[in-house]
């Protein structure tokens, strides 16, 4: 049972004993002793879903994070659980149907290979239009779509602490290569950073880059730090161990050097943020987390959040303003909520978008100046990051405000344009353009740039 505190207290006098990490993947699912409290009939869906997509989870999530008693309701269960509705009925009655007749590991993998080809691996052309070059050479692990940001992939780093089951990278943790975003020398990155001056932020993500260790992290980010680099004003770490796994801030063996780690960089004259990955406040009330987030604010380096919204984990305007509150309370600046991408379980979590913009403004309307700093409800698509403004009437006609908030062409940024209002519409690809215009103002650009990239 799960005691959630009303305020977040400090914890700086206590001392917080280390824990041993221990996770458990799909092979280990009927080894959670949690789950003893579920029917055979539950843990049997949960092991046909966890056959299709990743599924890992370490014990304080599952002691920490999740409250039994409200099962399987409740938002961190179903953050970290494979539940049924996240495939379609067909796909789960023929993985179903399979296990039920002792399969061969080879036949499982070969059906859900062919289910997952049907989840929309690759959302955003992430791997054809965004694959920098250094000297005619593609750089693996480099992804380079809007001028000021690089985001780079350590190989070490493409797993996570626990996987979040709405996760848009979910086809790279399920051991399809090709999916991979395999890192390169911290050596190309930086030979290509020297030669791109327009770049002011590098972002490290993943997976997670923190289930690196702080040796091989150091490798990395003092790799950023080098002459020649002094563009580089920027670097943000995207992660979830902070409320996955605290004790990476502030018990394993090599939090005290992570820590100075950072202040290394803090030190060279770079901001270096650390973009938490919060879906929920809940995951916000240990008191570990608490105390990780005062280890880390005293570096130096500061706190942002960003999270996509999600049906069964977070869909109402209440968990937002909590949330948005709770972390203002603790020193993170709440910076991006997302609409949940057109990938894997995405007919599990997905929100109208005018449903989205309800939440958002609700959200925000309740919480104070310092907690309406997160933009959104925003789309990753492939044009660019696109922001639902809002719902408007104009000359009868109603119309969904939209904006770029970063475009792969740096002019589309802050031009509004509309599409026909459709409450069922999830994704930027499923609007029609409003006034009767046969397309958006951006498309035949973007195609030009499809067309461009496919040679
Ligand atoms: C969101 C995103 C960025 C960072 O954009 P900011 O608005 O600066 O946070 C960079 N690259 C890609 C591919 C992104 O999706
Ligand atoms: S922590 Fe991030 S990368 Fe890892 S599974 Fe969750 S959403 Fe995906």
């Amino acid at each position: 049972m799960i005691t959630t505190p009303n305020t977040l207290k400090t914890s700086a006098a206590r001392q917080f004993v280390p824990r041993k990490f221990r996770v458990f993947t799909d092979r280990q699912l009927d080894q959670i002793p949690a789950l003893a409290r579920l029917d055979a009939d539950a843990r049997f869906d949960m092991q046909v879903v966890a056959n299709v997509l990743p599924f890992r989870v370490n014990q304080y999530v599952i002691d920490e994070l999740i409250d039994w008693d409200d099962v399987p309701r409740d938002p961190i269960f179903q953050l970290t659980f494979p539940q049924r509705g996240m495939l379609d009925e067909d796909a789960f009655a023929r993985m179903a149907e399979l296990l039920r007749a002792s399969p061969s590991a080879q036949q499982i993998r070969a059906l859900a290979n062919e289910l997952r080809a049907d989840l929309n691996p690759h959302p955003a052309g992430q791997q054809t239009l965004n694959v920098p070059r250094v000297d005619g050479e593609e750089l693996s692990g480099v992804q380079h779509k809007y001028d000021e940001t690089v985001l780079f992939f350590p190989s070490q780093g493409q797993v996570c602490h626990s996987y979040c089951t709405f996760c848009f990278r979910w086809a790279q943790f399920v051991g399809d290569k090709t999916l991979r975003f395999a890192a390169a020398e911290a050596g190309e990155l930086t030979r290509y950073l020297a030669e791109h001056p327009e770049v002011t932020d590098v972002l490290l993500t993943g997976g997670d880059p923190m289930v690196m260790k702080t040796s091989n992290l150091k490798t990395y980010l003092e790799a950023l730090l080098a002459p020649g680099l002094e563009h580089i004003r920027t670097i943000r770490i995207g992660t979830k161990a902070l409320t996955y796994w605290p004790y990476r801030f502030v018990t394993d063996d090599d939090a005290d050097e992570l820590l100075r780690l950072f202040e290394r960089v803090v030190d060279s004259g770079r901001q270096l943020a650390l973009m938490t990955h919060i879906n929920h406040w809940r995951e916000l009330t240990p008191p570990i987390v608490q105390r990780a987030v005062a280890r880390i604010r005293a570096t130096g380096a500061i706190l942002r959040a960003q999270a996509p919204l999600l049906a069964h984990i977070n869909d109402d305007a209440e968990t937002w303003a909590r949330l948005w509150s709770d972390e203002v309370k603790l020193g993170i600046y709440p910076y991006y909520m997302f609409v949940e991408r057109d990938t894997g379980a995405k007919r599990y979590f997905e929100v109208p978008l005018v449903r989205a913009w309800e939440i958002y403004r609700g959200a925000l309307s309740g919480v104070s100046g310092l907690a309406r700093t997160a933009r959104g409800p925003s789309m990753s698509a492939g044009p660019g990051k696109v922001e639902v403004q809002g719902v408007a009437t104009v000359h009868g006609e109603e119309v969904f405000v939209l904006r770029f908030i970063q475009g792969r062409n740096p002019a589309w940024v802050q031009r509004p344009f509309f599409a026909r209002f459709d409450p069922q519409a999830t994704w930027l690809d499923e609007l029609e353009p409003a006034f009767g215009e046969r397309e958006f103002f951006f498309e035949p650009e973007y195609r030009a740039m499809l067309e461009q990239a496919a040679g």
